[in-house]
């Protein structure tokens, strides 16, 4: 973008049109005539008329460079120091939540420099799902939350979730748990907060198990809330199975279970009976 100087600092194109009508004004004549008058630039100096235009927001610079008057970011090339800056800038607005749309350093110095919003610079908590023994949930909880996400894609394969259409500092989502998943995840660059976090291999408390104690396992999830129907343990039965684990037959069908349990009370209970009619 085309870049003007006048007493020291740089305006855009529409704010030096403005400045020289004014001088034009102050002086009598037109802005031609001015233009006329100052001639060659090498003659005048720029604090007494505006210079330019320059290309490129006036050329590479240390830091991004903004119009005097009405703040338009000129699109200037950076140096090293000044893509520094710029990329300091840019996280210190994030993380203290600015309003992307406004602040300078998210909304245009962001997408003009390609800064980027770093994919550990929020925290992703991770807890187990009430749900499913095989899914963790993720949240994330920090200044402009939203434009990590955004920046940086899903986790395990999920979409990031706001709770709010306006709410830009919280995402959730939620992914399968397998053996070293977190190890994978913080290998991709995730900060993990694993203080609530089951462990990463789901088959952990199923292993091993004689079918009466995988029977107890599953009552003990149940117990706490996670839901292992039937359809869910005949999963964990394949997974283990697939793992390795011998003897694992699929769950009973609670119906037949059902009638077996029954037959076997009408069992006892006959068996009282005829116990009762010998003693009679
Ligand atoms: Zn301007």
């Amino acid at each position: 973008m085309d870049a003007y100087v006048y007493q020291a600092v740089l305006w855009c194109a529409d704010c030096t049109d403005e400045i020289k009508k004014d001088l034009a004004k102050a002086a009598g004549k037109s802005v031609d005539e001015m233009d006329d008058e100052m001639g060659d630039e090498t003659t005048y100096d720029s604090d007494d008329y505006p210079k330019g235009p320059y290309d490129d927001g006036g050329g590479e610079s240390d830091s991004p460079q903004h119009c005097d008057g009405c703040h338009k970011f000129l699109e200037n090339p950076l140096t090293q120091e000044g893509m520094a800056y710029a990329q300091d800038a840019f996280i210190e607005a994030l993380n203290a939540d600015k309003d992307p749309d406004t602040t300078p350093s998210i909304a245009e110095w962001g997408p003009f420099y390609d800064l980027v919003d770093p994919i550990g610079r929020l925290t992703v908590a991770v807890e187990g799902s009430d749900a499913d023994p095989f899914s963790v949930n993720f949240t994330v909880h920090g200044g402009n939350a939203r434009h990590w996400a955004e920046a940086n894609g899903a986790i395990a394969g999920g979409t990031w979730e706001t709770a709010e259409r306006n709410e830009h500092n919280f995402v959730y989502d939620s992914g399968n748990r397998y053996p070293g998943c977190y190890d994978k995840w913080r290998e991709e660059g995730y900060d993990l907060d694993l203080s609530e976090a089951p462990s990463d291999d789901p088959l952990e408390d199923f292993r091993g198990l004689s079918e009466k104690e995988l029977q107890e396992a599953f009552q003990r999830h149940k117990a706490i809330g996670l839901d292992t129907d039937t359809e869910m343990q005949n999963k964990i039965r394949k997974d283990l199975r697939d793992d390795g684990e011998t003897g694992i037959e699929d769950a009973p069908n609670p119906k037949l279970f059902e009638g077996r349990v029954l037959a076997a009370r009408l069992v006892r209970l006959a068996k009282k009976l005829m116990t009762i009619d010998t003693k009679i």
